[in-house]
């Protein structure tokens, strides 16, 4: 039996069962790719329903306000992927106004859609020949075919899209990467893979040789950079609120009056706080984001509506219309909407 046959009868028996596996609209396929990049099955599934009832075709998509798809994005982390799909559906609308796009060389000419989600969405909707290569086949075939330098160079990168496009019998692509990612996801597990279970045991080179446990190898991420954020609160009903711009991160989200700070000081006072009493601390958290670690104290004080020009007065009761990144949300359910402290 090929690898591919082996694979594909291994999945028709442990095959989750998922929205996106029950259709072959390519709108419903790609949607279900963007939110479930870097983001766990479990996670992702509610958003995906609310996203295909809000939006149930890519123009309605593409004419939504962006604060709305940000909203409904809240708590997936990653803003910028809320972002960039939005912009990918006006794209498509535009280009493509008849039809969504389904084969790989349509798909791979819009900004925005990388070589794996032209492959994914091009296999699943139509079949094509594309063999999707993600973290979960990454792990797979680089433990099968024992790996041991770093996945995340270019060369082993290059070396396991060529296994994986090796293993791909034609006319099977869409079910076929759905096998070998799904035998990723509930087998080849990253810690303590279920190797009694994998139809490929006999074959894997990491399994004969002890190394399932240092495979597969990534060279070691730059430290995080640290940051320290002070957010104030009014005690009055209002808060003071504003969208964050472009070049940094939560781009298009809310926020609260900001200070922030190049250390730990235990107590800046911006000049947009009051001086009478001293701001009171309500919170600290640690937010941890891809590349930072943040650090945040939220305050009450009096504000000064003088010094917050670029912010605009909102009251408690209307926060729920704005779209926040989630450690300020969850702040703001505790103190203000459930008037924790307030
Ligand atoms: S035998 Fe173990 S390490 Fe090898 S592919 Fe299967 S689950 Fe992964």
């Amino acid at each position: 039996m090929k690898i591919s046959e082996v694979l594909i009868k291994k999945y028709l028996d442990i095959k989750r069962d998922l929205p996106w596996r029950n259709t072959r609209d390519p709108y419903l396929i790609w949607l279900s790719e963007v939110i479930l990049q870097q983001t766990r099955v479990n996670q992702g599934l509610p958003y995906f329903n609310a996203f295909s009832e809000a939006y149930p075709d890519v123009r309605q998509l593409a004419e939504a306000e962006e604060d709305e798809v940000l909203r409904l994005w809240q708590g997936l982390g990653y803003y910028s992927r809320a972002r960039n799909m939005h912009a990918t559906a006006k794209q498509i609308v535009e280009k493509f106004p008849d039809h969504f796009p389904v084969t790989y060389d349509e798909l791979i000419r819009l900004k925005g859609i990388g070589p794996y989600t032209a492959a994914a969405v091009s296999s699943f909707a139509a079949n094509e020949d594309r063999a999707v290569v993600d973290g979960n086949v990454i792990r797979v075939i680089s433990r099968f075919a024992g790996i041991t330098e770093p996945v995340n160079s270019t060369p082993v990168r290059r070396e396991i899209e060529r296994i994986a496009a090796a293993w791909l019998q034609p006319g099977t692509a869409a079910l076929h990467n759905q096998a070998l990612m799904e035998l990723g996801a509930l087998i080849c597990k990253p810690q303590n893979p279920l190797c009694h279970e994998c139809p490929l045991q006999s074959a894997c080179a990491a399994f004969r040789d002890g190394l399932t446990d240092r495979i597969p190898l990534k060279t070691k991420a730059a430290p995080k950079k640290e940051r320290y954020l002070h957010y104030y609160l009014g005690a009055e009903g209002i808060q003071y609120i504003r969208k964050r711009g472009a070049g940094d991160i939560w781009q298009g989200l809310y926020e609260f009056p900001l200070c922030e700070t190049g250390g730990p000081d235990p107590e800046p006072l911006p000049s947009f706080a009051g001086r009478e009493t001293a701001p009171q601390l309500l919170q600290q958290a640690k937010h941890t984001l891809s590349h930072q670690l943040l650090h945040i104290r939220f305050w009450q004080t009096e504000l000064q509506a003088g010094h917050l020009q670029d912010y605009e007065a909102v009251a408690d009761s209307e926060l729920d219309r704005y779209g926040f990144p989630i450690v300020l949300r969850k702040f703001s359910d505790v103190f203000i909407a459930g008037k924790g402290l307030l």
